[in-house]
C-alpha cells in the first residue's frame, strides 16, 4: 500500500492481462501509431489537421486563442454549417443512396434513410422551425424517443443554427420544465407518445405539464405523431410535424455560423448533484466528434454498420449517433426500444439482422446481459463484429473479459472510453489496431489530448500509485461554460488545481503507465486513514462468479470514520445462490471473504446487502449519493434523475430492517 497523504486514493488491484490486436485489424487499422507523434511534434498543429476532416465555409486562421483561460476560442474565424456536414456534403459528394439511419422500431418494423432522404426531411424540419419563428442563437428544447426524427430535429436546429436542448424521453414534467427555463427555449420538439416495453407511454402530457406551470418562453411546440391516438391540443401553440412537413420545401439553404456558435446545451446526467447545462459549440466539437469517432471505432464509411446503443438524451447520443458518426459518413442503427423487449436477445436480434460492425454501448447494459446469461446471445449470429466500446462507468474487468469473449468472439478489440459531458468526445481510450488492450483500463490519451493523474497538490503520481484525473490542455471539443454561470463553471472545474482542468473523477496510473478510473472523488470514502475508491470494491465483487452487479459506498462508521458497504445483485435468482452457500446469511459473508482475498482486508465491506435493483440515471450510471443516504439511514436525496424512481422504495423495502 502506498501513502494516502501523498497519493490521494489508494491503488489495490492489479491486472495483468493484455491483448493485441489481430494483425488483420492492425493492416487495416483507420489509426496509426505515427498519430501519437504528430500530436507530440505539435499539438495545435495536430488539431488543425484534423479540422480538415470537416467543410469549412471560410477557412479559419488561427488554431486557438487561449488568452482568456478557461474560455477557449478553437478555429474561431472560420466558419461552417454542422448539418451540411453530416449531411449535405456526402449528397453532394455522390453518396445520397448510402443508407445513413437504418431506424429499428421496438415492434420490430423498420425503415431505412438515405443520406439524400435525411436531407430533405432536416431541410423541411428547418424550414418549418423558421416558420415557427426559431432564429439563429434561439434555443430549441427536444424531448423525443429514440426515433429518426430525434436525429433530425437535433440537426434541423443546427441547420439553422439553432442551439438545441436534449432532454431525455424519460424524464419528468418538472424535469422538463426545469430545463426549458434555464435554457430559456423557444419552441419544444416532442412526439404524442413512445413506445416502451410494448406499451404506449404518453409523452406530449408532460410536455402541457411543464408548460402549464412556467416555461413561459415557449411560444409554439412541435408534436411528431409516433403512437397516435388522442392527444390535448393547444390551439395556436401546438403544430403536428407531419401537417407542417407536407407543405414544407425541401430546399433549404444552411445558415453559416461562426466556430464558437453554440451547437447545443446538455445537461449533465446528475450522478454527483445538480445538472449542470453544458454548452458546446460547433467547429471544436465537430472536430473533436469526427476524428475520435473515425480512429477510435476504425470507422470504414463504405461497408461499416455501426451501432452505439446510447440514446440521444445524453451526450453519448450527441457526439455518437448523430454528430461523430454523419460527420464522418456512417451507416448506423437507431434503435426505439429495450434490450429486453420483447424478449432478452433483442440486442443481438438487431446486431444479426443488420450485420452490424462496431457496437457501443454501457458496463451497465453488459451486466445486465451478463446476469440473463450467456446462453441468450448465443442463440444469434454476431460474428459481423469487429469491434466493440464502452462507456459511462468504469467496466469491471470481469465484465470486459465477459464482453470480448461472449459478444466479441474472443477477437474484437474493445475500446473503453473515457469521457464526459463537459470534455464532448472521448478523450481516453485506446486506439485499435495500435494498443494492447487491458481489462478494466481506458489506458492512454488519445493523440491531442492530455490527461494527467496528480495528488493533493497537482503534481504528477508515479506509476502504481493513484490520484485526481487532470486535463492539462485546451482541447477543441472541451466544454464553454455552463449555461448562464460562468462563475459555475470556474468553480466547478477551473479551481481545484490551478490552470487545469479537474474532471471529478479519482484515477491511477498502473505499472505500464495506463491509466484507470476508480470512480468520483465524491464517492472515495475513508476507512481508518485509507481512501479507498468504490471502482475497484466493486470490482472485486463482480469477479465472484454469483455477482452480477455492486455498488459500494462508504458509510459513516464510529470506530473507522467510514466503512464500505456493498449493495449486490446476484448472478442466478438468489435462491440459488444462497442455497449453493448454506443460507442467506452466509452469501454476504462469504462474499467479504472474496473482496479480502482479491485486494486486502482494508476493503472489505462491513456489510454486504443483497437487493435486486440498482438506483441508475437514465445513462445507466449507478447513483451512489442515494445508496449513501440508504446505508446511513438518512432521507433519500434528489431523484429526478433516475430512470426508475420505484427502485429507491423496492431497495428499502427489500432491507426492511436489514440494513
Ligand atoms: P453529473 O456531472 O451531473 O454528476 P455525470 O458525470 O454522470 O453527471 P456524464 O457527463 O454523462 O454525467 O458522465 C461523465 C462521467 O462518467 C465521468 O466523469 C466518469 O465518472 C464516468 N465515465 C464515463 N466513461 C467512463 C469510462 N470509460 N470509465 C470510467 N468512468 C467513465
Ligand atoms: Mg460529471
Amino acid at each position: 500500500m502506498t501513502d494516502d497523504a501523498a497519493t490521494g486514493i489508494e491503488n489495490l488491484s492489479q491486472e495483468t492481462r493484455t491483448f493485441s490486436p489481430s494483425s488483420e485489424f492492425v493492416q487495416n487499422a483507420v489509426g496509426r501509431p505515427s498519430l501519437y507523434e504528430e500530436a507530440e511534434r505539435d499539438r495545435l498543429a495536430f488539431w488543425r489537421a484534423r479540422a480538415s476532416l470537416l467543410s469549412w465555409k471560410t477557412p479559419f486562421t488561427e488554431t486557438l486563442d487561449w488568452t482568456d483561460p478557461p474560455f477557449a476560442k478553437w478555429f474561431a474565424d472560420g466558419t461552417l454549417n454542422a448539418a451540411y456536414n453530416c449531411v449535405d456534403r456526402h449528397v453532394e459528394s455522390g453518396h445520397g443512396e448510402q443508407v445513413a439511419l437504418y431506424a429499428e422500431y421496438e415492434d420490430g418494423s423498420d425503415a431505412t434513410f438515405t443520406y439524400a432522404e435525411v436531407k430533405d426531411e432536416i431541410s423541411k424540419m428547418a424550414n418549418v422551425l423558421t416558420d415557427l419563428g426559431v432564429k439563429t442563437g434561439d434555443r430549441v428544447a427536444i424531448y423525443l424517443p429514440m426515433i429518426p426524427e430525434a436525429t433530425f430535429a437535433m440537426l434541423a436546429c443546427a441547420r439553422i443554427g439553432a442551439p438545441h436542448s436534449l432532454v431525455f424521453g424519460g424524464f419528468s414534467a418538472d424535469a422538463l420544465r426545469s430545463r426549458i427555463e434555464d435554457a430559456e427555449a423557444r419552441v419544444v420538439i416532442t412526439a404524442d407518445g413512445q413506445n416502451r416495453r410494448g406499451k404506449q407511454l404518453p409523452l406530449k402530457p408532460a410536455v402541457d405539464e411543464a408548460l402549464a406551470g412556467g416555461g413561459d418562453s415557449v411560444e409554439k411546440v412541435l408534436v411528431v405523431r409516433r403512437t397516435g391516438g388522442d392527444v390535448e391540443w393547444t390551439e395556436g401553440r401546438d403544430v403536428w410535424w407531419h401537417e407542417a412537413r407536407e407543405s414544407a420545401s425541401a430546399q433549404h439553404e444552411p445558415v453559416w455560423v461562426e466556430a464558437e456558435h453554440p451547437l447545443f446545451i446538455l445537461y449533465t446526467s446528475g450522478t454527483t448533484g445538480k445538472p449542470k447545462g453544458i454548452i458546446h459549440t460547433t467547429g471544436g466539437y465537430l472536430t473533436q466528434a469526427a476524428y475520435t469517432h473515425r480512429a477510435v471505432f476504425d470507422l470504414k464509411p463504405s461497408s461499416d454498420v455501426y451501432w452505439c446503443t446510447a440514446d440521444v438524451g445524453w451526450v453519448t447520443g450527441h457526439t455518437y449517433v448523430v454528430y461523430g458518426p454523419m460527420a464522418n459518413r456512417t451507416t448506423q442503427v437507431i434503435y426505439e426500444g429495450t434490450p429486453d423487449s420483447p424478449h432478452q436477445g433483442r440486442w443481438w436480434e438487431i446486431i444479426e439482422k443488420y450485420k452490424v460492425t462496431q457496437f457501443y454501448s454501457s458496463p451497465t447494459a453488459i451486466r445486465t446481459a451478463m446476469k440473463w446469461g450467456e446462453e441468450i446471445p448465443a442463440k444469434f449470429d454476431l460474428s459481423s463484429l469487429r469491434l466493440l466500446g464502452s462507456v459511462g462507468e468504469a467496466i469491471n474487468p470481469e465484465a470486459w473479459m465477459w464482453y470480448r469473449r461472449v459478444i466479441g468472439g474472443d477477437s474484437c478489440p474493445i475500446v473503453d472510453t473515457w469521457w464526459q459531458t463537459e470534455t464532448g468526445g472521448i478523450m481516453i481510450s485506446p486506439l485499435p489496431g495500435i494498443t494492447s488492450t487491458k481489462p478494466g483500463s481506458a489506458q492512454v490519451a488519445l493523440p491531442g489530448i492530455s490527461a494527467d493523474v496528480v495528488d493533493e497538490s497537482g503534481k504528477s503520481v508515479a506509476n502504481g500509485d493513484g490520484g485526481y484525473l487532470v486535463l492539462n490542455e485546451p482541447w477543441p471539443g472541451m466544454l464553454r461554460g455552463i449555461w448562464g454561470d460562468p462563475e459555475r463553471f470556474k468553480e466547478t472545474y477551473w479551481s481545484r488545481f490551478e490552470g487545469t482542468y479537474f474532471a471529478g473523477d479519482g484515477a491511477k496510473r498502473d505499472e505500464d503507465g495506463d491509466i484507470w478510473l476508480l470512480g468520483r472523488v465524491d464517492d472515495v470514502m475513508n476507512v481508518s486513514g485509507h481512501r479507498l475508491s468504490t471502482m475497484e470494491i466493486e470490482s472485486a465483487l463482480v469477479s465472484h462468479e454469483w455477482v452480477a452487479e455492486a455498488a459500494v459506498v462508504g458509510a459513516n462508521d464510529e470506530t473507522t470514520g467510514q466503512a464500505p458497504v456493498a449493495f449486490v445483485i446476484l448472478r442466478s435468482g438468489n435462491d440459488e445462490v444462497i442455497s449453493a452457500a448454506g443460507g442467506e446469511d452466509k452469501v454476504p459473508e462469504m462474499l467479504r471473504a472474496h473482496v479480502g482475498k482479491e485486494i486486502g482486508p482494508i476493503a472489505k465491506p462491513k456489510k454486504v446487502l443483497l437487493v435486486s435493483e440498482l438506483p441508475k440515471t437514465r445513462s445507466g450510471k449507478i447513483m451512489r449519493r442515494l445508496l449513501r443516504d440508504v446505508a446511513e439511514n438518512r432521507q433519500v436525496g434528489d431523484t429526478q434523475t433516475l430512470a426508475d424512481a420505484s427502485v429507491m422504495d423496492l431497495i428499502q423495502k427489500g432491507l426492511g430492517g436489514k440494513a
